[in-house]
């Protein structure tokens, strides 16, 4: 017999009026059990909910003995309803006692049933419960039941998500959705933030979950489709998405998933049973979501996140909101949670709203922890999955020092916290102590702490860390702040504050370093197959002389009469070091042409960041009159592994033998022809790799504000000559260690230097 759905329409229908009754949960979920079994004609109906320990537990149920609700209990995995919560898919049986995984509990009397139809209670991909039919003759549910019982589950999915549960859960258990949860990435910035988190990309609130007019929500679907399509069409053919900061074969990704016929007919399919267009959309992502959460393969779950996007879209444009928009008031204490983010992006927030930043993805020198980090946030990368189990407004604890987040976290962790924050601020306080120290190893070594800058508001901590002036200007970040190029003018009037801000001390303004995953907003580049290989710093400068000429001129006009300090990033022959100091030498010319002061002693150098300058070290000491090492780049390009790829990005060890020899090469030829050389890479900025350097030559480094204070604080008890002894003999060719981490740490550890 064909049990006659009488349309689940209709069901929905009802459930609306349900779920808009004044009446308390307990009563309403009875409420939509008892509508439930009467249009499915099932002799059984019953809701479990996943607890937060993990167990399933039976709210409630029509046909089963109710003296079993809040008493049935399943773990996730146990019996058929816990299989249906791990695998997040339906169970169709016809005969339920059959199947090895059926549990028998003798207090639900379901003995007498033999069919068994259940499905997973999804949101946004993740399991909350389970929802089950049963009846007691043999029967095999029709697809479109199955269809029709999952789309219900969706409306109780929106009232756990309401927190309407909580009220009638039993004392000392809560709903796993509100779980406290304790997640690991990495340590991207350092320091605490506690705050509540604000989802970068937000998902838009479905407010509408059933359809008045089905045929009225199929057409809206269409016509949104519809226009979905033309914007990723013409967002292709334009070539607008570098604006967008979204690569080509993304929107190529989106593009083929909007033209999927599978979907958009599973999208039809949910609206056909009720929902709204957007309920729709959001019903068939959530199970998408997972089934492929499931999956392990990388290349898959980048599919997610593709098809993520796209659904999110579609649901935009059926709302009427705009692609990425904020379209509420930033918390004072907010937490920016990210799949990830342009360095641009995070600029764009106010920076005295945000405590924290918490990305799925970005590794330690990519372009927005840099920024993270000179701004002082708390920052955690690699946290799987954070986007989709955390919902905007939760309470979120950031541990920037050791890479965790705590979400939602309960009150003994909070206080824990609390504690931390008061023992760090402590540690701070030492740091400002030490701040007049002199910066000499603990066998009178000087060496030179500098600051990594950007920003104006990086300049106070020039004096708050006690810094021997600024290493490296990152002249970019006021053009990735900025919505159009900033006018020389402009230009000009940042570098004299920071000259002013500096005082006496040196400043070394870096010449434009944009491309690769610098990108400017408002400039187009066209799109490029190896980015950090193309046409990026000083080959875009050179070849853009305007720009180039322009900044140059507004450094000269910022140093007239003091002393200035340019540097020139990504330079990989001499020629271009050349050409860069003959753009410096025509401005110079034309100021004094013009009777316009100029500065009272000027230095150029470059940044040595490829790997092709290793081999022409003699040339270039002999021309610059300083060298920086910009490790990131350089790291990257010796391993070939991009930086900001996780999968690559920590694979090889910076400190390894064959790099620390590099390293020490250049710091030697730098001695040998005394060019003072900085290393301003992130390398300089944790104690345990800035020992490293120290030991292959290095007395200059720069670093981000906050490294100050940790890295002098090693410095002050390091015996450089021993060290530069027993590194010579570790890094001896063929003779030496391979794990030089470890022998760093056996070092710190037996003359006790704080790494
Ligand atoms: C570097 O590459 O090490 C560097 C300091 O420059 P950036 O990180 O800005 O590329
Ligand atoms: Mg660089």
């Amino acid at each position: 017999m064909r049990s006659s759905l009488a349309g689940p329409r209709v069901l929905l229908r009802r459930l609306r009026e349900v779920m808009a009754e004044p009446i308390d949960a307990q009563e309403r979920l009875d409420n939509i059990v008892r509508l439930i079994a009467a249009n499915v004609v099932a002799e059984v109906c019953s809701v479990y909910i996943l607890r937060a320990d993990g167990v399933l537990e039976l709210f409630a149920t029509e046909g089963l003995n109710k003296r079993a609700v809040h008493q049935t209990a399943l773990k996730v995995g146990e019996g058929l309803v816990g299989l249906i919560a791990s695998n997040a898919r339906p169970l169709n049986l016809p005969n339920a006692q059959a199947h090895p995984s059926f549990a028998y509990r003798p207090e639900t009397e379901e003995e007498q049933y033999h069919s068994f139809l259940g499905v997973p209670i999804l949101r946004a991909g993740r399991t909350l419960g389970v929802l089950v039919v049963q009846n007691k003759e043999h029967r095999t549910y029709f697809e479109d039941e199955v269809e029709a019982l999952q789309t219900t589950a969706m409306v109780i999915a929106e009232m756990v998500a309401a927190g309407e549960l909580e009220a009638i859960t039993q004392q000392g258990t809560t709903i796993d959705l509100t779980r406290p949860m304790h997640l690991t990435g990495v340590s991207l910035a350092d320091g605490i933030g506690l705050g509540h988190v604000v989802l970068h990309e937000p998902r838009v609130e479905i407010t509408k979950l059933i359809a008045e007019d089905g045929e009225a929500e199929k057409v809206r679907l269409g016509d949104a489709v519809q226009r979905l399509r033309q914007s990723l069409d013409r967002m292709l053919a334009s070539g607008e998405f570098s604006q967008h900061g979204e690569h080509r074969e993304v929107l190529e990704a989106y593009r083929m998933f909007a033209y999927d016929r599978g979907w958009i007919r599973k999208i039809e399919e949910a609206i056909r049973n009720g929902l709204t267009a957007e309920a729709a959309v959001e019903k068939v992502q959530s199970d998408t979501r997972a089934q492929m959460l499931r999956q392990t393969d990388p290349y898959l779950r980048e599919r997610l996140h593709d098809l993520d996007d796209l659904a999110h879209r579609l649901i935009r444009e059926l709302m009427g909101r705009e692609h990425g928009a904020q379209d509420s008031e930033l918390p004072k204490d907010a937490i920016i949670v990210a799949r990830n983010m342009g360095a641009a992006e995070l600029l764009d927030y106010d920076r005295d709203h945000v405590r924290g930043l918490v990305l799925e993805e970005s590794g330690a020198t990519s372009h927005v922890t840099i920024v993270a980090r000179a701004l002082g946030i708390p920052t955690v990368g690699q946290v799987e999955d954070i986007v989709s189990v955390a919902e905007a407004g939760d309470a979120m604890i950031v541990d920037g020092e050791i890479g965790q987040v705590f979400l939602r976290p309960a009150a003994d962790v909070e206080q824990a916290f609390a504690e931390k924050v008061r023992f760090r601020a402590k540690r701070q306080e030492k740091y400002r102590e030490q701040r007049d120290v002199a910066s000499v190893s603990k066998d009178g070594v000087p060496v030179t702490l500098q600051l990594n800058a950007g920003l104006l508001v990086d300049l106070p901590s020039l004096e708050d860390a006690g810094a021997d002036g600024i290493g490296l200007f990152r002249t970019e970040l006021q053009f990735m702040v900025a919505s159009s190029i900033p006018r020389m003018q402009q230009q000009q009037m940042l570098y004299s504050k920071v000259l002013d801000a500096a005082k006496d001390k040196p400043v070394t303004f870096r010449s434009l370093d944009i491309g690769g995953d610098k990108m400017l907003p408002y400039l187009r580049f066209a799109q490029e197959e190896n980015p950090a290989m193309g046409w990026r710093a000083i080959r875009f400068g050179l070849d853009r002389p305007g720009m180039l000429r322009t900044q140059i001129r507004a450094m000269l006009h910022a140093g007239a009469e003091r002393h200035l300090r340019i540097m020139f990033p990504m330079v990989a022959n001499l020629d271009e070091f050349h050409q860069a100091k003959d753009y410096v030498e025509r401005e110079l010319k034309h100021l004094r042409q013009h009777g316009h002061a100029v500065p009272a002693d000027l230095k150029l150098g470059v940044m040595l960041e490829v790997p092709a300058l290793l081999y022409q070290l003699e040339e270039i000491f002999a021309e610059v009159d300083f060298v920086s090492v910009g490790s990131n780049d350089l790291l990257q390009f010796f391993f070939a592994a991009d930086r900001g790829n996780n999968r690559v990005a920590d694979r090889f060890d910076a400190l390894s033998a064959g790099f620390l020899r590099a390293l020490r090469e250049i710091a030697q030829a730098g001695a040998n022809a005394d060019v003072p050389v900085t290393l301003c890479g992130e390398l300089a900025g944790k104690p345990l790799t800035a020992l490293a350097l120290l030991g292959c030559g290095y007395r200059r480094l720069s670093m981000s504000p906050s490294s100050i204070g940790p890295v002098k604080r090693m410095l002050l008890e390091t015996d450089i000559s021993l060290l530069q002894s027993e590194m010579q003999t570790v890094l001896q060719a063929g003779k030496g260690r391979s794990d030089v981490r470890a022998f760093l740490q056996d070092f710190a550890k037996t003359h006790n230097i704080p790494v």
